[in-house]
């Protein structure tokens, strides 16, 4: 007989769990790994034009110790999916190498990246040739000016000859993720017609309370409904029959299919009853949630000769205390002390 995560009652009784398992009974399986918290855009939903102070790089896991957690992850945890993200990943120098060590596990785990794609003309080949299952890239607007006022860069012709070179080297579906702010790039038309166009698999994600600025306001968000509504005004839309799962992405099916057009509604319509996610920072800290406020140090442990298996113990007794929702909608919720672009999202 197996015995029920449920039945388990508190840290203690994790020795004879092998997965990351919570009190309200997930099991995370799914890892988020932020490589660097530094990025070459400035997007107005994330960080200010400035920059941030960024975290000192004596604090940054090296490559092996990303590669001995990840597999720390994969072969004694029970991880089979891996998104490696940021701040922005493709500036980490060992990327392609921790993508390649990550596939040799065993078993093999899913591979993506979430990226803006600054670069990835270059590093799209040699990256599905480590063995990267999947991208995605982020993508707010095709307005050549209106991408320099979001990001504050210029740079909306390398991300389009990124999202190319994504496709041809074969890391297909290419997904896009959109954020829309009130004012800005409010349309989200012009951009599913371009999806649709390339055989892009666009998802629109609500605007989330994670910018370093603390300048979200709920008031002011582009919601899942309206997205909808506007796109229903455009084409037809039906809800698609694949079994959604764990994923964060609603999807529908757009003038009969195959094509598809997703939402992620993390404020609207909260779906953390089914999170799967285990997070861990790129200075070597394991978060349950993107919006959580406690963290637990593995940097400490990978650096002091813990053996892996206190190391597996440390974070199992951290996902035990995973919060059942993020509580946004909560009087008493308050943003994260890290921003967005240090987390990993
Ligand atoms: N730099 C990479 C990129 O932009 O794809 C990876 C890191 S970025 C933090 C990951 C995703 O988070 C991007 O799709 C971005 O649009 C999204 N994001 C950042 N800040 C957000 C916010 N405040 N609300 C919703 N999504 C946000
Ligand atoms: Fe950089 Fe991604 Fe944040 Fe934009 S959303 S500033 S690309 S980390």
């Amino acid at each position: 007989m197996t015995t029920s995560v449920r039945d388990l009652v508190g840290p203690d009784d994790l020795a004879g769990a092998h997965g990351l398992v919570d009190q309200h009974g997930r099991v995370a399986t799914d890892l988020r790994v932020s490589l660097t918290d530094r990025c070459n855009l400035r997007c107005t939903y994330c960080m200010p034009p400035e920059g941030l102070n960024w975290l000192p790089t004596s604090q940054i896991l090296t490559d092996d110790e990303i590669n001995r957690l990840v597999r720390i992850g994969v072969e004694e945890l029970g991880i089979n999916e891996i998104r490696f993200t940021g701040g922005e990943p493709l500036i980490r120098p060992g990327l392609v190498e921790i993508v390649r060590t990550a596939k040799s596990l065993s078993p093999p785990p899913e591979v993506s990246l979430t990226t803006n794609a600054i670069g990835l003309e270059r590093l799209a080949r040699p990256l599905a040739d480590a063995g990267l299952d999947r991208i995605n890239v982020s993508l707010d607007t095709l307005d050549k000016l209106q991408f320099k006022q979001l990001t504050h860069r210029d740079r909306i012709d390398d991300v389009l000859a990124g999202l190319v070179a994504a496709k041809a080297a074969g890391l297909i579906p290419v997904k896009v993720n959109a954020v829309l702010m009130r004012g800005l790039n409010e349309d989200p038309v012009p951009l599913l017609e371009f999806c649709l166009e390339h055989d892009f698999e666009l998802r629109y994600i609500e605007q989330m309370p994670l910018d370093a600025q603390h300048e979200w306001k709920r008031d002011q968000m582009i919601t899942a409904e309206e997205i909808l509504e506007k796109l229903q005004a455009a084409v037809v839309l039906t809800p698609d029959p694949a079994h959604r799962g764990s994923a964060p992405a609603e999807t529908w099916l757009v003038n009969g299919g195959p094509a598809k057009v997703g939402i992620i509604a993390s404020v609207t319509r909260a779906f953390c009853g089914t999170c799967d996610r285990t997070r861990l920072t790129a200075d070597g800290q394991i978060r349950n949630c993107l919006f959580a406020r406690e963290e637990s140090d593995l940097r400490t442990a990978l650096r002091d000769g813990s053996s892996d298996d206190v190391i597996a113990d440390r974070w199992r007794a951290a996902t035990w205390t995973k919060l059942p929702g993020h509580g946004i909608d909560d009087p008493t919720f308050l943003q994260p002390v890290r921003p967005m672009s240090a987390i990993g999202g």
